[in-house]
């Protein structure tokens, strides 16, 4: 993926929002995340071409580098970047691809088709299209799904970009699994203003330590979600 390349195109839709994605998605039920920046994965490959080049003044550094091994022995690591730009990145162009790609991600099947869409941020996944905080989702949908149907076919030649994509949707289905277990819902619209501030809570919980992925059954399918897309594509991810 070359370094300039956009995906959306909605010039200045900041003014709509008040710059939203960039500020941290500020709640005042959470008590840990105060919303001062905004975490970002990037794979071991962007990062490599985001360093090379220069990338985004302020942000040159990644404040933590995860490693997950998967059962074949092949690593997977996220390098996260912690924005505090408010929307201010400099160059624009070398944002991370979240930025680039928000507020969607593409559901795809094993060879980089577009099934759907799915919510960029885990922190989108609880409203509905109708009180969507992102201008584009809530008046823009359709359109924005249309330019990430076009912008996307690149990316998705790419095997460690289909997994990543099919590791996000899984990721979602998980944490939205974990709300709906307890409060019957995911999105809080249906919940009830008296379990609002407990809904909350709750899910900033399970972000913070991922208690909806702790588990054996998320482990294997991760797995077998790489093992089925390295059946077809290679292996694509490194061994040490
Ligand atoms: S992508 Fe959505 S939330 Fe972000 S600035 Fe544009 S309209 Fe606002
Ligand atoms: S890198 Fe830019 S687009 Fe991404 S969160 Fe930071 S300010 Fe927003």
């Amino acid at each position: 993926m070359k370094q300039e390349t956009e995906f959306v195109n909605f010039p200045k839709c900041y003014e709509s929002c008040g710059g939203y994605c960039c500020k941290g998605f500020k709640n005042a039920n959470f008590k840990f995340f105060d919303g001062s920046y905004v975490a970002l994965p990037l794979l071991e490959k962007e990062f490599n071409e985001y360093k090379k080049s220069g990338g985004i003044i302020g942000l040159e550094e990644a404040k933590k580098i995860e490693e997950f091994k998967l059962k074949n022995g092949a690593i997977l690591r996220i390098f996260w970047l912690h924005c505090s730009l408010v929307g201010l990145c400099n160059p624009h162009q070398n944002r991370p691809l979240i930025c680039k790609l928000y507020p969607f991600l593409p559901k795809v099947d094993n060879i980089g088709g577009i099934l759907d869409f799915f919510s960029a941020s885990f922190f989108d996944l609880f409203y509905e299209k109708s009180s969507h905080p992102c201008t584009l989702v809530a008046q823009h949908e359709d359109e924005v799904k249309a330019q990430l149907k076009n912008s996307l076919e690149p990316l998705l030649k790419d095997p460690l970009y289909i997994f990543a994509f099919r590791a996000c949707e899984l990721l979602a289905v998980y944490l939205k699994n974990s709300l709906k277990k307890e409060f019957g819902s995911y999105l809080i619209n249906e919940i009830n203003d008296e379990n609002h501030v407990k809904f909350w809570q709750k899910a900033e919980m399970l972000l913070l330590l991922r208690k909806a992925w702790r588990n054996q059954e998320f482990y294997n399918e991760i797995c077998d979600i790489h093992d089925e897309i390295a059946q077809i594509w290679g292996e694509f991810l490194p061994f040490k």
